[in-house]
């Protein structure tokens, strides 16, 4: 039980990589609370958590609304009594286009969801776990934001994701002090709706990216962010950590 009786809010977990995760940190003890925008998604997961003992709440929202992450602080508050850790993991890729050709409305809302969503996550959940003398986040970056690895038109997703890579050795730097733990995780190409699930030709061509020639199962993305929230990675903080199959060595 590497998560035993901690409470982590979960963003991004009506689907892919947080879904997977609440499954896997409900299954090691944790209190898990669930966002992401679609109500029935979160439902029915936290419904298959509690059929295995497990327990969860969710609340749907916006990640792009500062009242929505503070909600989430005050459910984990309310439903659990305090806070210990935040997966924030929810993001978009948006559109695929070369710069020329991207619209600033995508440039914004990509920004907006995956780095400013980030950052207020962040600023709600600090003071909670200051309140509780230590705590652990992580940010879910991406292999894109770290050398891009051959991906084509992702200027406003990798943007997002570098820049998160920035707020993660801020934030760990500001409060190592107060014990919170701050650290990036950096996946490769997951099999995800996001990732192009459905879409055998992109699963092909991501796949063919990584020097292991697979992508990796959301279950395997979410074993790291599991060990970056569990105290065994107690000596960690400001880390970006790299989970991606080689891709950013790209060794063929
Ligand atoms: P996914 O299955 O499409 O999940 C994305 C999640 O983000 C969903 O739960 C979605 O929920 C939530 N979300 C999106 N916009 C939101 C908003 N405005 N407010 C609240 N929630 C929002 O994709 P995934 O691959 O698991 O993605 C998880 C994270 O991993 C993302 O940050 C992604 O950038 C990152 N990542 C993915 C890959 C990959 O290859 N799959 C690789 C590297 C990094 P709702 O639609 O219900 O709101």
């Amino acid at each position: 039980m590497e998560l035993e009786s901690k409470t982590i809010i979960i963003t991004g977990a009506s689907s892919g990589i947080g879904a997977a995760a609440a499954r896997l940190f409900a299954s090691e003890g944790a209190n898990v609370v669930l966002g992401a925008r679609r109500s029935e998604k979160l439902e029915a997961l936290a419904e298959t958590i509690h059929q295995t003992h497990g327990k969860a709440v969710f609340l749907a929202g916006d990640i792009k609304d500062q009242g929505y992450a503070d909600a989430l602080v005050d459910l984990a508050t309310h439903a659990f009594g305090g806070l210990d850790g935040a997966f924030n993991n929810a993001g978009t890729v948006g559109e695929m286009r070369p710069a020329p050709d991207m619209s600033i409305d995508n440039w914004l809302d990509v920004i907006s969801v995956n780095l400013t969503g980030a950052f207020l996550a962040a600023k709600a959940q600090i003071p909670a776990m200051k309140a509780r003398g230590k705590g652990s986040i992580v940010f879910t970056s991406s292999f894109v934001g770290f050398g891009n690895g051959g991906m084509p038109g992702m200027g406003a997703y990798a943007a997002s994701k570098a820049g998160l890579v920035g707020l993660t050795q801020s934030l760990a730097s500001d409060h190592a002090i107060e014990g919170i733990r701050v650290n990036a995780l950096l996946p490769g190409g997951t099999i995800t709706p996001s990732g192009g699930e459905g879409n055998p030709a992109a699963l092909e061509f991501i796949a063919s990216l990584h020097p292991m020639k697979r992508m990796a199962s959301p279950k395997e993305i979410a074993q790291a962010a599991l060990f970056l929230l569990s105290d065994r990675s107690s000596f960690m903080t400001g880390s970006p950590m790299i989970v991606d199959g080689g891709i950013s060595v790209r060794l063929t």
